[in-house]
């Protein structure tokens, strides 16, 4: 993450550009191994399972688990004013890829591990953000 003009967003490269602006198109677009089919994050040209190289971004299902998280108060960003809950997800589709996102829609205190969330994203000017909210029971 860089800081620009007090938002925070992301650098884009070739490899995360498709993470980064899957959400114009409603996808949260994950890199994947044509061989072994495993997911990978973050993109990077090779899979550090079965070393092709044949790898590239497809439509992950967009549902998680909270991993982890932690409330944050202090206001580092003037477009994310505290408190809110920066959280480590793991993706449904396969639960050791895990994303560092921020949880919204929800009070920061009602917030709790194993938690099942879904993509939303938030859009700006490249990029559109993936967060999570809870899942409607
Ligand atoms: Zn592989």
């Amino acid at each position: 993450m860089s800081i620009d003009t007090g938002r925070m967003l992301p650098e884009v490269t070739p490899e995360s550009q498709a993470f980064w602006t899957g959400g114009f198109e409603g996808e949260l677009r994950i890199y994947r191994c044509q061989e072994c089919r495993g997911w990978i994050h973050p993109p990077v040209g090779a899979c550090w399972r079965c070393r092709s190289r044949n790898v590239g971004p497809e439509a992950a299902s967009g549902r998680a688990r909270i991993s982890s998280f932690t409330v944050n108060h202090h206001p580092w960003f003037p477009a994310f004013p505290p408190p809110y809950v920066i959280a480590v997800v793991e993706l449904d589709d396969q639960p050791d890829v895990r994303l560092t996102t921020c949880i919204v829609g929800i009070d920061v205190d009602a917030v709790e591990i194993g938690m099942a969330v879904e993509v939303v994203f938030e859009e700006h000017d490249d990029v559109a953000l993936p967060f999570f909210r809870p899942v409607a029971a």
